[in-house]
């Protein structure tokens, strides 16, 4: 390997002005104005991999209908083939090309399409989420070439440009492609997370799903003033306030019966992977800026956030919400909450116990308010942990790292890891570059130099161990 990391540390200036020509190009897939920009994104990341005879096709993925109902090309979705060795393994990795929002108005302390180096940090919209992992591996297949050095393995890349924007028609283009590009995969890397610490790496085996809730009560066929007639309706709003304060106890205890039942219940091998863990509870704290967390240890922290189901209120709609006193009953209202789901619950199931859960409570309450609950939601992710392929990247990070990786889990989702799995039926793991503090989704999002080329490094060394399988 020593070659292949030469070759990084050398070329590392390189790397980085490659970084900051793909940041300059603005890929806000959520944008109509600049849906060409994630096109040009596109054809600039295939240019890149034609030069390594990455051996690339876009696949187009028709039209969308934008939320503003205008009807947009989306862009293309890249595949990627190098080698093609009966005799190795082969590889697929995953990332993405388009960005989030940012304008300097947002409250960036520099401009977030010039990348700028600041005391060892690459700022800059993507620098970590996510064009600084898929330069990562096109620049640790590059070291590899220029050292003479035989890929260990056969690669596949799927570089999609709408992550950001729900991954508009991906899935469907991945599972139709179950029995040709994603035939005879043996492992599938996907770097679109961050790790847990600041300085150490991590790989990341499970991910929660989410289900939506939709809670609409209605109470009249208009809005009423309240001085004329408050104390003689039935008030939408009062009925929705108390369905919502049913859901959660003080505690983040989800009150819906039976709720708990299929949730996986944890195994002393899962148990002795948060012990050493590097996770400062009092930091965590202070960088949310709340008085107390819910929970006093680091465990049950790390458990309530990755393993456990949680519910959270995010809204009303139609509720009267700016400044000043109002005298207005409205007419319908809409509550939005959300449960954060785990191993092994269900979308389904966890959709009906909460709907028969609210209608229950409405029944005793005795409104004669009419009530509609609708929700739907994507199941969670678990990987075997003990898997090859996360022997494999636990090897590189010893390697590269010299430390042993934390083993975490993530609250949210990557709905993409799911399709991957399903369509190839083989083991996924999360392998990201990024510190914690990169900012991904916010203003001076950033990656310091060092992730970004250890971590072409560590995905340099990760296909020698998988090599070596
Ligand atoms: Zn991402």
């Amino acid at each position: 390997m020593e070659p292949v990391f030469k070759y990084i540390d050398d070329n590392a200036d390189r790397f980085i002005k490659r970084l900051g020509t793909a940041v300059a190009i603005p890929s806000v897939s959520a944008s109509v104005k600049l849906r060409p920009e994630v096109r040009r994104m596109v054809e600039w990341t295939k240019a890149e991999m034609d030069k390594l005879n990455i051996q690339t096709e876009l696949l187009e993925l028709g039209d969308q209908v934008h939320p503003s109902s205008e009807v947009l090309k989306l862009p293309p979705v890249i595949y990627g083939q190098l080698g093609n060795d009966p005799k190795k393994k082969t590889l697929l990795a995953y990332g993405h090309v388009d960005v989030q929002p940012a304008t300097k108005s947002d409250g960036w302390d520099t401009d977030p399409f010039v990348l700028t180096e600041i005391d060892g940090k690459l700022y800059g919209r993507g620098t970590s989420d996510d064009k600084g992992p898929v330069l990562g591996w096109l620049n640790a297949v590059e070291a590899y070439q220029n050292q003479k050095i035989d890929l260990p393995l056969n690669l596949k890349f799927v570089f999609e440009a709408m992550e950001e924007s729900d991954s508009n028609g991906l899935a469907n283009l991945l599972m139709s492609k179950k029995d040709s590009f994603l035939k005879d995969i043996d492992f599938i890397c996907i770097s679109d997370n961050n790790w847990l610490s600041k300085n150490r790496p991590c790989l990341t085996y499970g991910l929660r799903g989410v289900c939506h809730f939709f809670v609409e009560v209605e109470c009249s066929s208009k809005d009423l003033h309240s001085g004329v007639f408050g104390g003689s309706v039935h008030e939408a709003m009062s009925d929705l306030i108390f369905l919502m304060n049913s859901l959660v106890d003080l505690n983040g205890r989800i009150q819906i019966p039976g709720i708990y039942d299929s949730v996986k219940s944890i195994t002393s091998e899962e148990n002795s992977l948060y012990g050493s863990i590097d996770f400062d509870l009092e930091d965590y704290r202070k960088d949310i800026g709340c008085e107390k967390l819910m929970h006093s240890s680091k465990d049950e922290i790390l458990k309530h956030r990755w393993r456990h189901p949680s519910l959270s209120l995010h809204g009303i709609e139609g509720a009267f919400s700016e400044p000043g006193a109002k005298t207005v009953i409205p007419r319908k209202v809409t509550g939005k909450f959300s449960i954060r789901i785990v191993p092994n619950q269900t979308p389904d199931e966890v959709t009906k116990l909460a709907k028969s859960y609210l209608e229950n409570c409405h029944k005793t309450r005795g409104s004669p308010n009419k009530l509609n609950v609708t929700g739907s939601g994507g199941p969670a992710w678990l990987s075997d942990f003990n898997h090859e392929n996360y022997n494999a990247a636990k090897k590189a990070c010893q390697k590269v790292y010299d430390v042993e990786p934390d083993m975490t889990r993530e609250g949210g989702s990557i709905p993409v890891t799911l399709t991957l799995e399903q369509a190839t039926n083989k083991n996924v793991l999360l392998l990201p570059m990024g510190a914690c503090d990169d900012g991904a989704h916010s203003q001076n999002e950033k990656i310091n130099i060092s992730n970004f080329i250890k971590g072409t490094k560590l995905f340099a060394a990760y296909l020698d161990e998988l090599g070596k399988l």
